[in-house]
């Protein structure tokens, strides 16, 4: 193979995980086809050294569309009237794990909007509960900022992971994407605080999200490459019809592929999902980003009748395979491009819980 200066930055990074801000720009912008295929070969022979062929998979509970954030890219963001809104009682929930656990799940996600109806107190026993009935499984949890002391109420109860996307490296970008009562700081500070606590972190960007550079796309690598996240969730923006960028286009499914691969390489144990949202921007986009070194899906196991009120952008994919009922079809898919689905907890290689 010719050693162009694309391949050279590409054997940089499996070697030493790290680039130069302007390399990591140079390889989102200008690789070839055969620069772009070396570098997801390269980005699967990295995950197949951690991980082997296995693909972790996570039940996704959407435990709550209630949100009193106004984030101006989020269908289910306060303000979006059209929104027919709903939140599922700790006893739904407890349904959802019972068949999750049934289905092969070992980590269960709860997710929702900034709600305040779940607070410590009804999410403190709950975990408990799920940590009593399924000692086998993680529970992660993703509910937006919170303070310290109810992210080590909820670490205490038992919850494992936390996952709590940065959206953006870049302060100014952030204030473009938020209202004003929605700061940077906080957000980093909360990702520091969980860290403290002990959990396993998830961050994560938008691909494609309005006013984003590929600049600002070459400082996610260098945050990922300094803040480590057990967890890191890449998927590209899609507009929602009732926000305020529902003119916007959406965001590759090329380059988040191309940045999924890199954050790999930086990375080597990072958890990464292939997200929801690139499967709802191409047909087998899940996979793509599995053959980019993407190594954990998460169907969705909320009950059926909520599903589709879960709308954070059109056309958000959550039955078909996205359906945790519909597992074997995953299989089936990830059999095809030669992975198997894991029985299994899937904590990061190397952290405190493998
Ligand atoms: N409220 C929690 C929080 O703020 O972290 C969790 C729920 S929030 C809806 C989950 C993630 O959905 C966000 O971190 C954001 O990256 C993603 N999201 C929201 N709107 C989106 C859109 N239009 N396109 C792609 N992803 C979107």
């Amino acid at each position: 193979m010719i050693k162009t200066d694309n391949i050279r930055r590409i054997d940089r990074l499996a070697s030493e995980h790290c680039l130069r801000k302007e390399d990591y720009l140079a390889l989102l912008t200008t690789c070839t086809e055969a620069e772009d295929a070396y570098l997801a070969a390269r980005a699967l022979e990295t995950k197949e050294a951690v991980y082997g062929n296995k693909i972790f998979i996570r039940g996704l509970i959407e435990i709550s569309n209630i949100c009193k954030n106004d984030c101006y890219y989020c269908g289910i963001r306060a303000s979006n009237k059209n929104c027919e809104r709903y939140r599922l009682t700790p006893d739904d929930i407890l349904e959802c794990c019972e068949e999750g656990y049934r289905l092969g799940f070992r980590t269960f996600v709860m997710q929702g909007g900034e709600d305040g109806y779940f607070s410590d107190e009804r999410l403190v026993p709950l975990i408990k509960t799920i940590k009593e009935r399924y000692p086998d499984c993680a529970v992660t949890l993703s509910l937006g900022e919170r303070s310290y002391e109810s992210y080590q109420a909820l670490r205490k109860a038992g919850a494992d992971r936390y996952l709590l996307r940065h959206e953006t490296a870049t302060p100014a970008h952030y204030r473009r994407l938020h209202p004003e009562n929605l700061l940077w700081e906080n957000r980093m500070a909360c990702l520091e605080n969980l860290r403290t606590l002990g959990y396993q972190v998830g961050a994560g960007f938008m691909v494609g999200s309005p006013f984003q550079t590929e600049e600002m796309l070459a400082w996610e690598l260098c945050f990922i490459e300094k803040f480590k996240p057990d967890m890191c969730g890449i998927g590209p923006f899609i507009p929602h019809k009732d926000t305020a960028f529902a003119d916007f286009g959406a965001g590759s499914v090329e380059m988040t592929c191309r940045l999924l691969a890199c954050a790999r390489l930086i990375h080597p144990t990072v958890l990464l999902p292939a997200t929801t949202a690139l499967g709802t921007m191409h047909p087998t986009g899940r996979e793509m980003g599995i053959l980019h070194g993407a190594n954990v899906v998460m169907p969705n196991l909320s009950p059926a009748s909520v599903r589709k009120k879960y709308m954070l952008y059109d056309n958000k994919r959550s039955d078909g395979d996205e359906s945790a009922q519909a597992l074997e079809t995953v299989r089936a898919a990830m059999e095809r491009i030669g992975c198997e689905i894991a029985v299994e907890r899937g904590d990061r290689a190397g952290s405190d819980a493998d």
